[in-house]
């Protein structure tokens, strides 16, 4: 899907040494020489540089791009429209340096920050905020739509070398001249604030917090799940984090379980918060129930990568239904798919799915700067699908299906 224009990590096995190449979204590194397996966490966003070239005798400076993949969708008055989104930029305001790191030959392989003392000096980057760098990306592309709303997949910084010579700077890769000229009063200070970046990479080893067990889980699963105590984990953050899970269990052995994220919003500026207030939010072809009256309304989203057109679908066929309530916590599902999207990001779509699920959209998109969601609880609902035909996946419990390409499995699954 999007991961030919992803980048490859050169890393060494923590335990052995040996040389790894790991994918940029791979959160779990294997080691085939020790077979050790670790988990690649940081409390903020992994940081990678790109090495300079041999034989630079002037100090090295990297300056800091932000990169983020994801989905872009932006709401109009009649329809949603969304896209891929791909996209790097400076992560400090400096006019003379490129706005953008640029194509980059993907044969580049990129290193983890940390653990290179002497390699050069690294820049701070700004807007650590995700809105404040989200804003100065709309800044700088002057992007007409204020109602573009990113779902990222992926962000993480990129340090690209340069080094300065004969009044100039040089990109360090090719080096070759980035400006005939430079601005010295502007660059100068920036390029004195550069230090040794202490930032790392913490590798974890994945046994589970609760009961020591091995932890399995593919490359770039963010939450891993322990078949032996029944739990799942967090470990992106240094720690690991229980996770809120359940399982919509299917006892048939051809199911695969694809995750979702339930999330209960507290929504101000319109009454939402039961499956009643729904229907009458927008405009559901469904009578209202006495029962319905006290059952919750939650947002729902796939909890995995997937295309923006499916990814909006799922969000609508399960938000605009009542929360299933027949869901186990203590059945030990097996063949999971790895869950890609965290929920922090998952969280962005609430606008996105309730514009979809309105027939008045122009109604919605008037009242939106007035909404606000803020995400009070979620929880990972697993889901069984068939896998019992070779193009689709089918929603045991509700027929839906999935088509296998948008995942990437293949009819081995
Ligand atoms: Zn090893
Ligand atoms: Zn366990």
């Amino acid at each position: 899907m999007v991961n030919g224009s992803n980048f490859q990590i050169e890393q060494q096995c923590p335990q052995c040494g040996a040389p790894i190449l790991i994918d940029e979204t791979d959160r779990i590194l294997s080691c085939k020489f020790c077979r050790t397996r670790v988990y690649l966490a940081t409390e903020d966003h992994l940081r990678f540089y790109i090495p300079p070239a041999k034989g630079i005798p002037e100090t090295i400076y990297f300056i800091p791009y932000w990169r983020l993949k994801g989905l872009s969708y932006t709401l109009e008055e009649t329809n949603i429209s969304y896209k891929y989104f791909d996209a790097n930029f400076l992560s400090f305001d400096l006019s003379s340096l490129p706005y953008s790191l640029g194509l980059r030959p993907q044969a580049l392989k990129l290193k983890f920050v940390g653990g290179n003392g002497g390699i050069g000096k690294f820049i701070a980057s700004s807007y650590n905020k995700r809105e404040a760098l989200l804003n100065n990306f709309r800044t700088h592309t002057s992007r007409p739509h204020q109602q573009e709303i990113f779902i990222g997949e992926t962000v993480s910084v990129i340090y690209t070398p340069i080094y300065c010579a004969n009044g100039c700077i040089y990109d360090a890769v090719l080096k070759t001249p980035l400006f005939p000229k430079i601005a010295d009063a502007e660059i100068e200070p920036v390029l004195a604030s550069a230090q040794v970046e202490k930032w790392q990479i913490k590798f974890i080893p994945l046994l589970c917090p609760n009961c020591g067990a091995n932890l399995p889980g593919e490359k770039d699963a963010l939450i891993v799940f322990c078949p032996n105590c029944n739990s799942a984990w967090n470990p992106s953050d240094k720690d690991f984090t229980k996770i809120n899970f359940s399982i919509w269990r299917e006892e048939r052995a051809d199911v695969i379980y694809l995750p979702f994220w339930q999330m209960k919003v507290k929504v101000t500026g319109i009454q939402l918060e039961t499956y009643n207030d729904l229907i009458k939010v927008a405009n559901l072809p469904k009578a209202p129930t006495e029962a319905w009256k006290h059952t919750p309304f939650y947002f729902w989203t796939p909890a995995f990568k997937i295309n923006p057109s499916l990814f909006l679908r799922w969000c609508r066929q399960l938000t605009v239904m009542p929360a299933p309530v027949d869901l186990s916590t203590d059945f030990s599902a097996k063949n999971i798919y790895p869950v890609t999207l965290p929920v922090t990001e998952a969280a962005e779509s609430f606008l996105i799915t309730l514009t979809s699920l309105m027939v008045d959209k122009r109604r919605l998109l008037d009242l939106s700067s007035s909404l606000k969601f803020t995400l009070e609880d979620s929880s990972l609902v697993l889901h069984p699908f068939a896998t019992s035909t070779k193009e689709e996946l089918i929603h045991t419990k509700l027929g839906f299906t999935m088509d296998r390409n948008a995942l990437n499995l293949g009819a081995d699954l």
